[in-house]
């Protein structure tokens, strides 16, 4: 049975490790979210610009400082956010569809001023805490069908570990999907809080 994954990449772009994972993605033509960093797009815009000449992948904002959105007040959530949006409009030609928060962070106040889907995981290769390349593999090996997995474009082991990855992934029947086509008509709907595709929460959209 064919199974669906979405791999997410957060902090990017970075130049050391993005156009690896760019290269091996392109290649394999695997379609994948990357979740941007504003400051650093405007550090590397043509990592970004080349990414969506790709064709196979969607991009979210991850704000432009990376600070957490429970430490900022409205105005500075919403200078983050639209820094960002401006950004990856000029490289990508759209604003993001979707929100990632720094470190996960959201709340019901928080998600008021969003106000739009904010895509969490299921499932962390933790790449950002142990920093190597076969712990990267092994929590992969964990996967189950509809899973968003967070990853790291800004990590070297991820950078490594990420051939490995695909190749289990493959022998074991997943198919890749950006956040839109794995999430669907659902993120049309009112803002959630996804986790997966099976796995999401209304907080303060009651
Ligand atoms: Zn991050």
């Amino acid at each position: 049975m064919t199974k669906e994954i979405a791999l997410t990449f957060d902090d990017g772009p970075w130049g050391l490790t993005t156009p690896r994972v760019l290269d091996e993605l392109i290649a394999q033509k695997i379609p994948a979210t990357f979740m941007i960093w504003g400051e650093h797009a405007k550090q590397y815009p043509e990592l970004v610009k080349r990414a969506a000449a790709a064709k196979l992948f969607s991009f979210g904002n991850h704000t432009f400082s990376h600070h957490s959105l429970l430490e900022i007040d409205e105005e500075e959530i919403r200078k983050e956010l639209e820094k960002t949006d401006h950004i990856v409009k000029e490289l990508t030609g759209e604003v993001p569809k979707f929100i990632r928060p720094p470190f996960g962070d959201i709340d019901f106040n928080t998600l008021k001023i969003v106000n739009r889907p904010i895509i969490c995981w299921s499932l962390d290769t933790e790449s950002w805490n142990h920093h190597d390349v076969n712990q990267c593999l092994e929590r992969a090996t964990k996967a189950k069908d509809g899973d968003i997995i967070l990853m790291h474009d800004y990590q070297e082991a991820e950078a490594e570990a990420l051939p490995k990855i695909i190749d289990y992934l493959q022998k074991n029947d997943f198919i890749f999907k950006t956040i839109p086509d794995l999430l669907g008509h659902q993120l049309n709907e009112e803002p959630y809080i996804y986790y997966s595709r099976n796995k999401r929460d209304k907080i303060g959209f009651k």
